[in-house]
């Protein structure tokens, strides 16, 4: 999901997932914290917040994260 989307709360702050919306963690420092100044173009080149719960979005595997955090590569295909 942190990949291609965003989390907007109610008051329209912005998170890069619903699981850090609800950590209460925003986007990175230097990025628009708020919908009314939204720039897709700063997003897209912009870091993502993670953390420790990270790992238990399954890397890649789980419900809506695209993410990876390690790519593997097997030399028996
Ligand atoms: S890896 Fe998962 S939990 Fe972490 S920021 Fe991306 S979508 Fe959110």
């Amino acid at each position: 999901m942190c990949r291609h989307t965003l989390s907007v709360d109610w008051t329209g702050r912005l998170s890069d997932c619903d699981f850090n919306q609800m950590l209460d963690l925003g986007v990175a420092a230097g990025l628009p914290r708020h919908i009314r100044d939204f720039d897709p173009v700063r997003f897209a080149a912009g870091p993502i917040q993670t953390g420790a719960h990270c790992f238990g979005c399954t890397a890649g595997a789980g419900s809506s994260c695209g993410g990876s955090v390690v790519s593997r590569v097997s030399s028996e295909q």
